[in-house]
């Protein structure tokens, strides 16, 4: 199947998936019981909900083309093993060979961007080579937000960053790491927006070119129900509340309005708009 890819003005955007996990809706959002998604079912189905009642959880990488330059946004899970979460490694290795596939040359990328440093965001900044973990992109320097790598790395609880010794400071000791603010600049369509709450460093990507827009939201949702629940928590998230504020910002911000959203983790046609239905917002996916 050829790579979903979306153009914003002069820029573009291609998705490259390493893994799709399927699971109940609890499982991510433990709010989102039969009852209260049965109330949305009708515009999360199909690609959103499935016949089982299932919430797919789609891990994938965004390149972002812009002005010439190649910007890798998240890097996926990895190929390494995880404990604590099971089987989600496995078969990842295909993700290199995906990428490959889909046009981009590793050594190629100017930019790796992290939204945040969570495991299933930073695996492929590094693969292993003869037994070491190396930059998996050596022509690119890796821009963390400075809050969100300050907290990491003095965070004595590890369970949700249990690579991060093999995927970010390698990426440190390499000397490719740039700390950077919340609002950085990468080209003059490409630009970091802080979205804090479902970790305190927390960017999304806002591309602008030749009067369009697009909003690439990181885990400030994992899933487009969020839009319409916003104060729902997710079991990751390190601010809840925090985290649903800056939701009903980016409605307020994007709502109705032709900024194309494209979500980092979610399944089938990936990217749609934020539109008013009922008296709340719902998500309508661009098929
Ligand atoms: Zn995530």
């Amino acid at each position: 199947m050829a790579n979903q890819s979306w153009s914003i003005g002069n820029a573009k955007v291609t998705k490259v998936v390493e893994t799709q996990v399927e699971m109940p809706p609890t499982g991510l959002l433990p709010e989102a019981t039969p009852e209260a998604v049965g109330r949305h079912a009708a515009w999360l189905q199909p690609h959103f909900l499935t016949e089982k009642g299932h919430f797919t959880l789609s891990i994938h990488a965004l390149v972002v083309e812009s002005e010439g330059r190649k910007i890798v946004v998240d890097t996926c899970v990895g190929d390494r093993p995880l404990p604590g979460y099971g089987d989600m490694a496995e078969g990842n290795e295909v993700f290199l060979r995906d990428f490959a596939a889909a046009g981009f040359e590793r050594e190629a990328i100017d930019f790796v961007l992290c939204t945040h440093l969570h495991f299933d965001h930073v695996g492929w900044n590094t693969m292993l080579v003869d037994g070491r973990w190396v930059p998996t992109f050596p022509g690119a320097r890796y821009l963390f937000a400075r809050s969100e790598y300050e907290h990491w790395s003095n965070s004595e609880d590890r369970s949700l960053i249990p690579s991060f010794e093999d995927t970010v400071t390698p990426v440190v000791d390499a000397g490719l790491a740039d700390l950077v603010d919340g609002d950085h600049k990468i080209t003059g369509e490409v630009r970091l927006e802080p979205t804090p709450g479902h970790t305190p460093g927390h960017v999304a990507v806002r591309i602008e070119s030749r009067g369009e827009s697009a909003l690439i939201t990181g885990d400030l949702t994992h899933h487009p129900i969020q839009w319409a629940e916003t104060e729902w928590a997710m079991g990751a998230d390190s601010d809840s509340a925090q985290a649903g504020r800056t939701r009903q910002r980016l409605i307020r911000e994007h709502g109705d309005r032709p900024t194309l959203v494209i979500g980092t983790h979610y399944a089938g046609p990936t990217a749609g708009h934020i539109r008013g239905a009922d008296g709340g917002w719902i998500f309508v996916a661009q098929d």
